[in-house]
């Protein structure tokens, strides 16, 4: 297209297309250079960092793209977010209790992430939680504050147990919450044996029923809790033990990005009225945890949808803080001090990934002489006359096009057109389509047929990553997460496309596209022009997606780069930290293989080569040290 459809666009029209400020959170926006524009600090919002400059200086380095940008700042201010809204909220309801949140490591167990929020988490006593074996070891090493709450989830035997009796050796706050009764009837006899008295807790399977991917947390055919039937034989043996004054905690989780906030009230309501009843039963709670599932609004619709919710922060607390006080004043009962587990919300916005696009899929962008030749087939000729049928009805010519080509693919299949001929007539199909589509008028009425114009014509960009690595998300449940160029955001962009990645799985693409308020499935891009680099970033990777990555076609895991904001420094920012994305020798090891027995076969077949003559030995000698170089270096493609 043209430069006169440029004169109008502007960054707010960037903004309209990707929504960067509605999914952006107050973090991310666009700059009045047209590059993405982020914010990392809550409480420093003039305090900005360019995107582009972010990259061109990673790149400055020789870091080889693909990589994951960490803003730790962000996550910094998560953590601050979440608990200064706790504790102002108790403060306005002159709620009794306090607020002691506590960050899920599944959700990003990244040991720079869990650092940095302990650390971010300090003043205000947030602790952790653990929901596997692996997860408690390191959880035990990272949270050493003795006021901050270490709460033990998930399935668990002697040594998950017996490991939670060292904690309370160590003075932690540890509790370990029971899913089953078994659990329990574990735990007696080992806390006797180590003569330690454990801080306990109780989930419940909660009756309300939470919508969504992760419905399956709650209900009666629940995985995870225990009925109130079980909730109260483990009342009665704990009495029988002398053990009651451990049973410290309430818990539930209804289930992750839950994007209802009538949900959440609901699940209030249940929860802390359960609280009320088993503390007027003697049982000495002293903490309601009211599990994960904050959301975030990854497309920006502010909805109900898989992947938004239909309210902020704010209202999640207030409801929460607000709706246990009701009750508990209504029951008479203590206020209860309040935990929850939010885990994506804390890490979701901190981190995203940054890649080049390294080619462009075009169905229709093939150079192909199709000039007339003597004697050529009736079909070639009458594709040829529909090239020219300017002043054919659009959905006319169309069906001609389409019906023309189904008959040349019969025909080619009896052997009665040549191969040149075939792609003389392909060349010319796809001429049409694009002819149709560039003289519709956009804004009057598009024929049905004739709309999926729109994702026939749609470019695939190959973007240098791989979805299953990155955003494991998208594949499995079709989670939108946003994409958007870093720079040129000035410019209107004028081609529709998909995004591809670089495996070779077909399900390799991305297929969910925020365009304006509306989900799409395919997104306006730039041309891309030669000679430079065109960057994405592929934003919220924060949660879940940074550490569920897998091993499909042996992509590794991405060079990390961590970023602090700092406004002393050129471009307020600096890099702290690079880590080093898998080697392909290091991704081929896990699968079990030798890589030194590799370079030394390949080596001898050199040398083999080497000795018969049929290579140089200076030339031998380069070819080896280049297979042990490709081992060393990246999975992803350099450009
Ligand atoms: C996964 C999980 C969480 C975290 O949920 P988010 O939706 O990420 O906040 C919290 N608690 C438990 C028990 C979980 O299983």
């Amino acid at each position: 297209m043209t430069e006169h459809n440029d004169y109008s666009w502007s960054i707010d029209d960037a903004e309209e297309l990707y929504g960067v400020k509605r999914w952006g959170a107050g973090y991310f926006s666009i700059g009045e250079n047209g590059n993405i524009k982020i914010a990392p600090n809550h409480r420093l919002p003039d305090v900005t960092i360019d995107m582009k400059e972010v990259v061109d200086e990673i790149i400055a380095e020789g870091i080889q793209l693909p990589a994951v940008i960490r803003f730790h700042d962000i996550l910094r201010s998560q953590v601050e977010i979440l608990n200064e809204t706790f504790q102002q909220t108790i403060e306005q309801a002159d709620y009794q209790g306090k607020y002691t949140g506590v960050f899920p490591i599944k959700v990003n167990q990244m040991r720079e992430v869990v650092e940095e929020i302990i650390d971010a988490g300090e003043p205000y006593n947030y602790g952790l939680e653990a929901g596997s074996k692996p997860e408690l070891m390191a959880v035990m090493a990272y949270n050493e504050n003795p006021e901050a709450l270490t709460i033990l989830n998930g399935y668990k035997d002697e040594d998950y147990l017996t490991l939670a009796l060292l904690g309370r050796n160590l003075q932690r706050k540890m509790i370990i919450v029971i899913e089953k009764y078994s659990e329990l009837e574990m735990l007696i006899p080992l806390a006797r044996k180590y003569n330690v008295e454990p801080m306990i807790g109780l989930r419940s399977k909660m009756m309300v029923k939470s919508t969504g991917k992760w419905s399956g947390s709650s209900g009666d055919r629940a995985k995870f809790g225990l009925s109130i039937a079980e909730i109260l034989n483990i009342v009665e043996r704990l009495r029988q033990e002398d053990m009651l004054h451990c049973a410290k905690l309430l818990h539930f989780h209804i289930g992750s990005q839950l994007s209802d906030i009538r949900k959440i009230k609901e699940a209030v309501s249940e929860g802390a009225r359960l609280y009320a009843k088993l503390v007027q039963m003697g049982v000495p709670l002293e903490y309601l945890d009211i599990g994960g599932g904050l959301g975030i609004d990854y497309d920006g619709t502010s909805s109900t949808t898989d992947s938004s919710r239909n309210y902020s922060t704010d209202e999640y607390v207030a409801d929460v803080v607000w709706g246990v006080k009701q009750v508990c004043d209504l029951e008479k009962v203590p206020h209860p001090n309040l935990v929850s587990e939010s885990g994506r919300a804390i890490t979701a916005h901190h981190s995203c990934v940054v890649t080049n696009i390294v080619g462009e899929v075009k169905p229709s962008s093939v150079d192909y002489d199709i000039s007339p030749e003597d004697g050529e087939h009736i079909l070639v000729s009458n594709m040829r006359e529909l090239v020219s049928a300017e002043e054919l009805h659009p959905q006319e010519r169309y069906n001609d096009a389409a019906s023309n080509k189904a008959s040349a693919y019969e025909a080619f299949k009896f052997g009665i057109l040549s191969l040149p001929e075939m792609a003389k007539i392909d060349t010319m199909y796809w001429q049409i389509l694009s002819d149709i589509h560039a003289d519709l008028d956009k804004d009057s009425y598009i024929i049905q047929e004739l709309e999926e114009l729109e994702d026939m014509l749609a470019s695939q960009y190959l973007c240098n990553f791989s979805i299953f690595q990155s955003a494991a998300d998208t594949w499995a449940i079709g989670q939108v997460l946003p994409i958007v160029p870093i720079s040129r955001l000035e410019e209107q962009p004028q081609v529709r496309c998909s995004i591809a990645d670089i495996t070779c799985d077909s399900d390799g693409k991305l297929s969910k596209y925020i365009e304006g308020t509306e989900i799409s499935d395919n997104i306006p891009m730039h041309t891309l022009k030669k000679g430079e680099e065109y960057h994405v970033g592929m934003f919220l990777t924060g949660a879940y997606q940074d550490v569920m990555g897998d091993m499909h076609n042996l992509f590794g895991r991405l060079t990390e780069v961590h970023v602090y904001c700092h406004d002393d420094e050129p471009g307020d920012f600096y890099i702290e930290e690079v880590v080093p994305g898998t080697s392909a020798e290091k991704v081929l090891e896990t699968m079990q293989y030798n890589t030194d027995f590799m370079a030394k076969t390949v080596k001898k077949s050199i040398d083999r080569q080497v000795r018969k003559g049929s290579l140089a030995p200076r030339e031998g000698v380069r070819w080896t040290d280049f297979y042990e170089k490709c081992l060393a270096g990246s999975t992803y493609l350099k450009v």
